[in-house]
C-alpha cells in the first residue's frame, strides 16, 4: 500500500482483517500527514435524492467509519454530536427537502429555523438538514488505529517513486531501493515493484534486511 492517509490506512485495515500481510510505504515519518492531518473533519453523508450507486457507497462508508469510531475515544478522538446544513436559501431548502423524502429521518430530516437554534444552543439565520448520526472526527487517530494490526508493517520515509513490472514469473526482481511487492500483487495484474527515494534520503530502519540500498549502517559491535 503506497500512502498512511485515510484511503490507505483504511485499505491497509481491510486487506489486513481479510488475512493478506500488508506493507504500507509513507514518506513521511508517520501516518496523515498530508490531506489526512487535518485534526478535525466533518463525518455526515452526501447524499443524492435519486438513489444512485454513489449514495449506497456513501452509506455503507458511513456506516463502517462509524463503527470504527466506536473504538476510537469518543470526546478526543471523534464525537456523533450531529452535524447541521443550514438551509441558507430556497434552492438549498428544496434541495434539503427532497433529500429528506428519499432517506429514514433517523439518517438526515429537516428542523424549522427554531429547532435547529434549539439543538446548537445559538442564534441562526435558518433552519436546516440535521444528521443526526454525524459527527466529527480526527482522522490521525482513526488512520493510527487502522494500522495497528498485526499484520500491518508500517514502513515510514519510504518515497515511492515509480511502480515498474518486474517481469512475468511471479518473482519480481529486487534491484537496488526497489521494493519487492510481491505480497500484495494479484493476478492477473503483473508483479510490480516500488521504487523507492535513493538511498541518502532514506533514515529509517525499516528497510533493514529488504532494501540494501537504503539498509542504514548497523550499530557497532552488531
Ligand atoms: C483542509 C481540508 C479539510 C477537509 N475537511 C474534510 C472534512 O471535514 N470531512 C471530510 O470527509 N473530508 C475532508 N477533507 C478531505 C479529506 O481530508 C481527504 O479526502 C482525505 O484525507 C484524503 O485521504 P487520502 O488518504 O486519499 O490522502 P492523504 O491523507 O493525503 O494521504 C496520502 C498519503 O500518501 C502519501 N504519499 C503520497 N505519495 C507518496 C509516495 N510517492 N510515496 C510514499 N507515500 C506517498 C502521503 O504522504 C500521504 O500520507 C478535507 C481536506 C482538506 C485538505
Amino acid at each position: 500500500m503506497i500512502g498512511a492517509g485515510l484511503a490507505g490506512s483504511a485499505t491497509a485495515a481491510s486487506l489486513a482483517a481479510r488475512g493478506w500481510q500488508v506493507s504500507v510505504l509513507e514518506r513521511h515519518a508517520g501516518p496523515a500527514q498530508e490531506a489526512s492531518g487535518n485534526p478535525q473533519g466533518v463525518l455526515y453523508l452526501k447524499l443524492s435524492a435519486h438513489g444512485t450507486a454513489l449514495s449506497q457507497l456513501i452509506l455503507a462508508g458511513f456506516g463502517y467509519t462509524r463503527r470504527w469510531l466506536h473504538r476510537l475515544q469518543r470526546g478526543i478522538d471523534w464525537d456523533g454530536c450531529g452535524v447541521l446544513q443550514l438551509a441558507f436559501d430556497e434552492q438549498e431548502a428544496a434541495r434539503q427537502g427532497k433529500l429528506a423524502a428519499a432517506f429514514d429521518p433517523s439518517l438526515l430530516h429537516v428542523l424549522t429555523q427554531e429547532e435547529a437554534q434549539t439543538l446548537a444552543g445559538i442564534g441562526l439565520p435558518s433552519g436546516g438538514l440535521f444528521y443526526p448520526e454525524g459527527g466529527w472526527a480526527h482522522p490521525p487517530a482513526l488512520c493510527r488505529a487502522q494500522l495497528e494490526h498485526p499484520r500491518i508493517r508500517l514502513l515510514s520515509h519510504a518515497n515511492v517513486l515509480e511502480l515498474r513490472k518486474a517481469g512475468g514469473s511471479g518473482r519480481p526482481g529486487t534491484p537496488g531501493n526497489c521494493w519487492p511487492a510481491r505480497h500484495w500483487w494479484c493476478w492477473p495484474v503483473p508483479p510490480m515493484c516500488a521504487v523507492l527515494q535513493p538511498a541518502r534520503s532514506c533514515r529509517s530502519s525499516a528497510f533493514a534486511g529488504r532494501s540494501p540500498a537504503c539498509q542504514p549502517p548497523l550499530p557497532a559491535g552488531r
